[in-house]
């Protein structure tokens, strides 16, 4: 996806420069080359040719957050998301796991998939089975969720999987709404979602109420709350009587029955200014977002049966299990895959080379080695 291109630029540069990378595209790989227990090579289709490729083998394929059909590891792990939109491109559908079980490597986690409270629902399709996700920031610059009935039901700011835990609870359609300062805030995103159809700009909290089918004066009362238990918050932080997330105590009521009462607040107005602010407004819904589980791996990437450690397999990346727990927090999977690749890669470079580069054939050349510095 476009999002990690930038962690293959180096690949790129080393294609470009020397002959010791190849990328192939448009290539599919289905199966393991086992040479008694050591993985040497893999097969892959290309233009409906198979094609083998000798080495050892890094899985970085990616989760499973597309596979859908009746044999899938959504279906065996988790057939209770199947129903589910999901964020993931087509391409995620477990295949480094399914190989790597095939040849007896162990996954860990497997039922651990994260589900993303802001998955953007497009009303004129809107059971698409990909969504555009809502990034995180809409909610952090102030973007209030509501339910059907116009009324906030959740901490917007808890974690990934409290948020879509309240909105099972709750009532859909769930919008996220963007008042004009958190909008200007986030504007590029705004406008782009906009322009994508998955957001609709309101000249006035009255058009939004009129739309919604809920009296203005829900939306007013609404955010009045919110304002007054951020004023509140300001005077004494600790002051109110609900639990609050992550620590402390909330004035937030609307939250503060989950357990999980707000504490922060952005861009809040008050109930008076409602009926004409203008407002950005999302429809969201609940969807698979990414797999914390995957292939078992050791801290070197090397992929492993229950006999231990399979010479010449590595994994990095989402297809990798255990490296978040049972719920990644956002921002942290580019990171794995940027800390896994390299370990991984530096492991495979060292197995097939050896201790002090005893088998390597000739000196790696210097423009090489300026670039991996
Ligand atoms: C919409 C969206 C937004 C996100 N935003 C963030 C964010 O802001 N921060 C963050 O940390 N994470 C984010 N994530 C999660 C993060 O992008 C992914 O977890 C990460 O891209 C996984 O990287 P990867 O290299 O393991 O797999 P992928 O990026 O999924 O790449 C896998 C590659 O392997 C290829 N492939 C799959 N199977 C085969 C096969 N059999 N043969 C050959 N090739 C194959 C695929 O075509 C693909 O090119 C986001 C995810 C999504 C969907």
């Amino acid at each position: 996806m476009t999002i990690t291109y930038a962690l293959i630029q180096m690949l790129e540069k080393v294609a470009e420069k020397t002959d010791r990378a190849r990328i192939i595209t448009k290539a599919e790989v289905f199966k393991l080359i086992l040479n008694g227990k050591a993985v040497v090579g893999c097969e892959y289709r290309k233009a409906g040719a198979v094609h083998k490729e000798f080495g050892p083998v890094i899985f970085a394929s990616g989760g499973f957050g597309a596979d859908f059909g009746s044999d899938s590891l959504l279906a065996q792990y988790r057939p209770d998301l199947l129903h589910l939109p999901t964020t993931n491109g087509e391409h995620c559908t477990g295949d480094a796991i399914k190989m790597g079980e095939a040849i007896g490597a162990t996954t860990t986690d497997l039922e651990w998939v994260q589900v993303h409270p802001t998955g953007l629902v497009k009303p004129d399709d809107p059971d698409a089975k990909v969504k555009f996700l809502a990034a995180e920031a809409l909610r952090g610059v102030g973007g209030l969720v509501l339910d059907a009935n116009g009324k906030r039901f959740a901490n917007e700011l808890g974690r990934r999987d409290y948020v879509t835990g309240e909105m099972w609870k709750s009532k859909p359609p769930f919008r996220l709404c963007l008042n004009k300062a958190a909008a200007d805030e986030i504007i590029w995103h705004a406008k782009h979602y906009t322009g994508r159809g998955v957001m609709k700009f309101y000249e006035s909290g009255a058009a939004l109420a009129k739309d919604m089918g809920v009296p203005l004066q829900t939306l007013v009362d609404t955010h009045q709350a919110h304002y007054d238990a951020a004023k509140k918050t300001e005077k004494d932080p600790d002051g109110g009587k609900w639990p609050a997330y992550p620590s402390g105590k909330s004035w937030d009521e609307a939250s503060g029955k989950t357990g999980s009462g707000k504490k922060f607040y952005h861009n809040v107005i008050d109930g008076s200014k409602v009926a004409t602010e203008p407002f950005y407004v999302a429809i969201i819904t609940p969807v698979i977002h990414y797999c914390m589980g995957g292939l078992e791996c050791t801290v070197l990437g090397e992929c492993i049966t229950k006999a231990g450690v399979i010479p010449g397999l590595y994994v990095a990346g989402e297809a990798a299990g255990g490296i978040h727990g049972n719920n990644r927090l956002g921002g942290n999977s580019l990171l794995d895959c940027v800390v896994f690749g390299r370990v991984s890669g530096k492991a495979a470079v060292k197995y097939t080379f050896g201790a002090g580069d005893k088998f390597r054939l000739c000196p790696t050349p210097l423009e090489l080695k300026e670039l991996v510095k």
